[in-house]
């Protein structure tokens, strides 16, 4: 199986795709996590990030019970932590919406419980006074660490991963690249925001600029996510705050002085002794957006041997456990695919000409 992309997808498909015994030749243009993997927020968030009941809960939920496994298994820590997470209202139509979405969620099975403004403040003495909140089971992890473990226990099982080697072409029988041509009967496009260059598929960059605060003392012990912006507790003191979503920025990954001024007075209306936090980092990633928000797993029409496994847009980390997975029983040995990530659900315009 060769594999175009070493970002958290690529690497759990890699990963996935040598615990069941395949060959496995991943190419990465630059350095293995260096793309949208390096900075996301980690979150691990079906039930928060849910507007409502559908695929992209269910995906979710999948995925989010499969990391306990990894980490039990993969040979390096990626901060795994599934005590919760936070979700505030500091107006009564967003304590409307918790409410509405702790009885759809209970509804579907799922915990999910209202907080009163002491129970807040018990989960998270540092926030600024609040109507209400929600808390449910999602959790977080460090996105790069886990891709890198991905990484490290790919190879330590025989997966050959290269850096440095850019691919040009997708056809049937292999990939074009700047080291030459070079084949395989099973390639996979895991080219995150990039990957609607090298196929028809239709995966946009999204733009998200997010901060690294170290904050002054221990303020934050568990993931807070308010209209504005979301707070990821991180080892070493740290705090990740973000995010922006600029769809129009296209491949730019410029930190702007709007988007840290705007996410830093964000953070401060959440926690407001964030205001002495040190800024450690500001830092800007591309998403791969599908139309639909949904990624796209699944054979690319119009070619023999080539899959899709991209456009997890705000997903991907969470995404990642359940996509290696399926996508190396899909290559390997046939299993079915989510039909809600299936290729061609978007139609002719975006299906291949069998190259
Ligand atoms: C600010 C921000 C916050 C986020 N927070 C979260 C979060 O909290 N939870 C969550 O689940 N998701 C989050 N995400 C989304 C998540 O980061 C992405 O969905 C995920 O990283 C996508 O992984 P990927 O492997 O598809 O892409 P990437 O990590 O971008 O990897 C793709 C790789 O392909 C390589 N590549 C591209 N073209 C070629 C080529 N031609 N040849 C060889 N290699 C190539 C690139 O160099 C890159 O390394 C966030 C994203 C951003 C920007």
């Amino acid at each position: 199986m060769l594999i175009v992309g070493g970002g958290v997808v690529g690497c759990a498909i890699a990963y996935e795709a040598r615990k069941r015994g395949a060959s496995v030749l991943l190419l990465e243009r630059q350095r293995i996590g260096g793309g949208a993997s390096h900075g996301a927020g980690g979150m691990l968030a079906p039930q928060v990030e849910s507007a409502g009941p559908g695929a992209a809960l269910e995906l979710g939920l999948r995925s989010r019970d499969l990391f306990a496994e990894w980490q039990a298994e993969l040979p390096t820590s990626f901060d795994l932590d599934l005590s919760g997470i936070l979700r505030v209202a500091h107006t009564e139509a967003a304590a409307a919406e918790l409410r509405r979405r702790a009885e759809w969620q209970r509804g579907l099975g799922l915990a999910a419980r209202i907080c009163d403004p002491a129970e807040v403040t018990d989960l998270c003495p540092g926030c600024a006074e609040v109507l209400c909140g929600l808390w449910v089971p999602d959790g977080q992890c460090s996105a790069p660490r886990l891709t890198m473990a991905l990484a490290q226990g790919a190879t330590q099982r025989g997966a050959e991963m290269r850096e440095g080697v850019v691919v040009t072409a997708v056809r049937t029988g292999g990939v074009d690249t700047t080291e030459g041509r070079i084949s395989a009967g099973q390639v996979v496009v895991a080219a995150g925001a990039w990957s609607g260059l090298l196929t028809p598929a239709p995966v946009r960059p999204v733009k998200g600029q997010r901060l690294l605060l170290r904050q002054p003392d221990r303020l934050l012990g568990i993931t807070v996510f308010g209209d504005h912006c979301y707070l990821v507790p991180k080892a070493g003191g740290r705090v990740l705050a973000g995010a922006t979503e600029e769809p129009e920025a296209g491949f730019d990954t410029r930190v702007t002085v709007e988007a840290v001024g705007r996410l830093a007075r964000a953070a401060c209306a959440l926690v407001p002794a964030l205001g002495g936090a040190e800024l450690v980092e500001a830092w800007a990633g591309l998403r791969p957006a599908t139309p639909d928000r949904l990624p796209v797993l699944g054979r690319l029409p119009g070619y023999e041997g080539v899959w899709l496994a991209t456009g997890h847009h705000r997903n991907g980390i969470l995404l990642s456990a359940l996509t290696g997975r399926v996508v190396a029983d899909a290559v390997l040995h046939g299993r079915a695919l989510p039909a809600a990530c299936a290729p061609e659900r978007f139609g002719a315009r975006h299906q291949g000409g069998g190259r």
